[in-house]
């Protein structure tokens, strides 16, 4: 494999736009992926000409305006190249079906704002993204907005929120003297997944249907060894993993690092990074990729944030950064940090933001999927808290209580072993509780669910980090002395903010205590994570920012509960069915041959010790009736329920749905390690995850 040759060989990249393009047309082409300068339509006909050929010869018949809608998934429908020509056809695309779609929207979710402007939904070119060949059809990223230029999906936003960054930071710079043509925000997102016999996968309506287990007793062997985290990587695996490297290198994703995560069956994917957009639209393609890959070797990618229980669920790491167009990461503290004003007024305005709009940021990453994970003890709490490292968190202090920052001498050459005389010493320690980690150059955003559309988080960050920047420009701008000015911007917004800061165990038992005391939000649930983007403060600054308007603000935050409202209904009916249908009956099934037995030794001697059948008996007995009504409970409940009422009907379902489900789960789970296995209707935990070799 020539891996430079094969590199994005189904991308439409600029080198192709260079190859292919006439030189005017390709010229405006860059200008506007560069700086966002408008595209003419007649420009746009001799793109749509050139990418059509382009496509064709690498054996595409179709093309679709590729799209995130609200749903989070991305969507797509296909219209082939056809056009008819005398008796035949011919291979066509316009520079209009190039630049706008109109897909039939009424079915997508709109919280509402759709219904108001009739159902017509328009998908308009990205340019800002390459277009990519895949399985014989032409991908072209787009935007979903209404007739009226409401957003329709989590692109547009993230878009807008660069946009503000974009604006507000060069403010900034301009201040300090920088000129640059374009601050964009950078993104490199981790993926976590896991792999399973599909042939496992196809018993298990929960896994069909939730994307993940509602059943099933623990491991005897989970992750206690901690023998999984980086361990030799199975053949089947190994196997897996170079076709997705192959695949997504061939889309121009620059797959870079892959490996075993802590659980059995868990693994890691983490892309080198890229412009936010660009990011977000490679990992929504990874993400399908992953899934298709994984079908071809007769397993199952799951994406779900907790797919088992009793083991580590799945997440994303976000990292973040932004940097110029001339290559200067606002980020990078430099050599001197202490003396890097710049860099020190960038902390402040993310240690600003992140305190004011803590409960934006929690709300970004909320899910049904992801309630699992944050707060249990695995992933970061959800509370939102800023990790800064030894090395700025030591000068945040300094700048805090007004002391001089003596620079601690970087541990010269080697890290005191003595067999690796050039291993250089990091001068951050790794902090892994952290949901918001200083690591070098860079924040990682950690509490990102694993089949999260990251434009949600990116769009957050974005939007405060921008806003933190209009107000310091705003405050600096006609400044004499703006060292001085920033300075003390510095030490005003770190002591204000200062309570956000955290460098110790994120997992200990005593920050949730400590996090309440310092006023920190810790919202532990979708459904109280999500009313907070009703708040006026946190609808303001999407507005202020012009990355939504009120109305979009709202109802999005409304489809965020309706999808969670949603799933959790689904889970509760799934759950419902497996155990009324299939668990109950086997466990019954199982008693009445217990029964069986017992009579049959009875009848054979008189005084035989039947201790184990009559302990099972009654054992399974009382847990299967206990099944039984708990879910005669649980569907009670559910018919209470006003699903119209989204706002309402989500409390139900995290405060009433998820605890009867849980007493379900604990009776069929006992159960589970009673019954034989002949008659356990459903592949166990050790069948799924014990499965691949
Ligand atoms: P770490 O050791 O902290 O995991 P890596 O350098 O391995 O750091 O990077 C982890 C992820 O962070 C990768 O996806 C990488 O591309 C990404 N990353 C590195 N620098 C930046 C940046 N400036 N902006 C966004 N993401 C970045
Ligand atoms: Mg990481």
């Amino acid at each position: 494999m020539n891996l430079p040759e094969l590199f994005g060989e189904n991308v439409f990249s600029e080198k192709v736009q260079k190859e292919r393009l006439p030189k005017e047309v390709y010229k405006a082409l860059r200008d506007t992926v560069e700086s966002g300068k408008r595209l003419d339509t007649s420009i746009a006909s001799a793109v749509a000409a050139a990418m059509k050929d382009w496509a064709v010869s690498k054996g595409a018949t179709h093309y679709t305006h590729w799209f995130q809608p609200l749903t989070g998934l991305a969507a797509e429908k296909h219209d082939s190249f056809i056009e008819p020509d005398g008796d035949g056809v011919i291979m066509h695309l316009t520079g209009k079906s190039l630049i706008v779609g109109e897909p039939d929207a009424s079915s997508f979710p709109s919280g509402g704002s759709r219904a108001t402007y009739m159902a017509r939904g328009y998908t308009a070119w990205d340019p800002t993204s390459p277009a990519f060949v895949k399985d014989g059809t032409l991908y072209i990223p787009t935007i979903f907005v209404s007739y009226t230029g409401e957003t329709l999906d989590k692109k547009a936003p993230l878009l807008r929120s660069m946009n503000a960054v974009d604006r507000q930071a060069k403010r900034i710079l301009k201040l300090f003297g920088i000129d640059c043509k374009k601050v964009s925000t950078t993104v490199g997102p981790e993926q976590e997944y896991f792999l399973i016999p599909e042939e496992e996968y196809l018993k298990r309506k929960d896994l069909r249907l939730c994307g993940r287990t509602l059943f099933g007793a623990p491991l005897a062997r989970g992750q206690e060894l901690e023998d999984h985290y980086f361990g030799a990587i199975k053949k089947k695996v190994g196997d897996f993993m170079r076709d997705l490297d192959e695949e997504l290198w061939r889309c121009g994703i620059l797959s870079k690092t892959k490996h075993n995560e802590v659980a059995p069956a868990q693994h890691e994917m983490a892309p080198v990074f890229t412009t936010s957009n660009v990011a977000v639209d490679g990992n929504m393609l990874t993400m399908e990729i992953m899934k298709s890959v994984a079908k071809k070797h007769g397993l199952v990618c799951l994406l779900h944030e907790k797919p088992f229980e009793g083991i580590n669920g799945s997440g994303k790491h976000n990292n973040w950064s932004m940097s110029t167009d001339t290559g200067l990461n606002l980020l990078n503290p430099g050599d001197s940090p202490e003396t890097n004003t710049l860099f020190k007024l960038v902390l402040a305005a993310v240690v600003k933001s992140v305190d004011d709009y803590q409960g934006i940021l929690r709300a970004s990453v909320a899910s049904a999927g992801n309630d699992h994970r944050l707060g249990a003890n695995e992933a970061p709490p959800a509370i939102i808290s800023i990790y800064l490292g030894d090395q700025i968190g030591a000068l945040v202090d300094c700048i805090v209580k007004g002391k001089n920052y003596v620079a601690q001498s970087s541990p010269q050459g080697s890290i005191g072993i003595p067999e690796s005389p050039i291993f250089p010493k990091d001068a951050t320690d790794r902090n892994r509780t952290s949901p918001f980690a200083f690591t070098g150059n860079k924040f990682e955003f950690r509490m990102l669910g694993s089949q999260a559309n990251v434009a949600d988080a990116n769009i957050g960050l974005n939007t405060i980090i921008a806003d933190a920047f209009m107000s310091f420009a705003d405050e600096l701008e006609g400044k004499k002395d703006i060292e001085k000015a920033a300075n003390a911007i510095i030490a005003r917004e770190l002591k204000e903010h200062y309570r956000i800061i955290f460098n110790e165990d994120g997992y200990g038992p005593g920050w949730e205590g400590e996090a309440a005391k310092r006023g920190l939000l810790n919202n532990k649930t979708t459904a109280d994570a999500i009313p907070v983007l009703y708040e006026d403060k946190n609808v303001e600054v999407f507005v202020k920012q012009g990355v939504y308007s009120r109305a979009e603000a709202v109802a999005r935050a409304d489809i965020r509960l309706e999808n969670y409202t949603k799933i959790i209904n689904i889970e509760a009916l799934t759950m419902i069915e497996m155990a009324k249908r299939d668990v109950i009956p086997a466990v019954s099934d199982f008693i009445a041959t217990l029964c069986q037995n017992l009579a049959s030794k009875q009848a054979v001697m008189d005084g035989l010790p039947c201790g184990a059948e009559k302990e099972l008996i009654t054992k399974l007995s009382g847990l299967n009736d206990r099944t039984c009504a708990a879910v005669g409970k649980l569907e009670c409940d559910l018919n209470k329920i006003d699903k119209n009422d989204v706002r309402n009907a989500s409390q139900s379902m995290a405060h009433v749905i998820i605890p009867d489900m849980r007493e379900i789960r604990n009776a069929v789970d006992e159960m589970e390690k009673l019954t034989s296995s002949d008659y356990w209707p459903y592949p166990t935990y050790f069948d799924i995850l014990y499965g691949v070799n």
